[in-house]
């Protein structure tokens, strides 16, 4: 059976595996990355790895990366990865020094790809994955189609503005989904409201033990969730939305919940939208990575 090489490139850990065409991960490696670490230095770092995972039936490498990534697999913007990873071609690079097909997309574009080959979205034609970590990411499968755009960069979801003159987000601009319903927001908001630093799984568990500080947080976090969750859902009319990332395994308690709150808000046609979580995990970006070149 044909194989290939998915690549997982996030700004604090790379994670590569030998994926088969079914989708069953036969072997993965993950390792560490510095933040501001040369670009090239992270791509020869990959390059050094590719011959202990290619073999005869291997047909490519595909690759998920952190930023937005252009139709040719270059780097169109990144914030917080590495030093000079915008701009950086990797497609081309990759391809030049290994002679192997390459191909790359955004890492949450490679968690779609993944869902709907080999997870939660099989058979289903239209879907998001909202991928909530220190930042929120996204997908949008349209018509089983991923919906690239323009330059390549669509499904930027954590950059939909939920309150003008808002938050601050890392993307320069104000008020956006991810300032209030990332990791991170949900940290510098709990530290705002009650000059305490608490993690963010803290949080989470401190308001399920009725902790009253942290249920106020959680509550507009969960309500914050819900408004982001309610304009994507009568923008795209989707069966389902996805769930991953870093904080979705925090939010399992409190599905329920943000699921009634996006049903009661949503036009009459999207009441029967669906929201769940990844089926992959945070294998999904591999998976979906190298389902690119299968
Ligand atoms: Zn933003």
């Amino acid at each position: 059976m044909r194989n290939a090489i998915g690549i997982d490139i996030g700004g604090t850990k790379i994670a590569m595996g030998l994926v088969q065409e079914n989708g069953i991960l036969l072997k993965k490696e993950e390792f560490t990355t510095l933040k501001k670490e040369k670009g090239e230095k992270i791509l020869r770092v990959i390059t050094d790895r590719i011959p202990s995972f290619y073999d005869e039936n291997t047909t490519g490498i595909g690759i998920g990366s952190a930023g937005q990534i252009g139709h040719s697999g270059k780097v169109l913007s990144a914030t917080d990865t590495f030093s000079d990873w915008q701009g950086l071609p990797i497609q081309t690079w990759l391809e030049n020094e290994t002679g192997y097909r390459v191909a790359v997309v955004n890492d949450v574009q490679a968690m779609g790809l993944g869902e709907q080959y080999f997870g939660a979205g099989r058979d289903v034609k239209n879907f998001l994955c909202v991928a909530i970590g220190t930042g929120i990411g996204g997908a949008i499968i349209a018509d089983g189609q991923l919906l690239r755009g323009h330059a390549g960069a669509a499904g930027e979801v954590g950059h939909m503005v939920l309150y003008p003159n808002g938050r601050e987000c890392p993307c320069g601009n104000k008020g956006c989904f991810e300032a209030y319903a990332s990791g991170t927001a949900l940290e510098a908001m709990y530290a705002e409201n009650f000059k305490e630093v608490k993690k963010g799984q803290e949080i989470f568990a401190e308001a399920l033990g009725d902790n009253e500080n942290a249920a106020f947080i959680i509550n507009q976090y969960i309500e914050n969730l819900a408004i982001g969750m309610t304009s994507l859902t009568n923008i795209f009319n989707p069966e389902k939305i996805i769930l991953g990332g870093g904080v979705s395994g925090s939010l399992v308690p409190f599905i329920t919940d943000i699921r009634q709150q996006v049903r009661s808000q949503v036009n009459k046609i999207n009441k029967d939208v669906e929201i769940e979580l990844s089926m992959l995990g945070g294998d999904a970006m591999i998976i979906g990575a190298a389902s690119l070149v299968f």
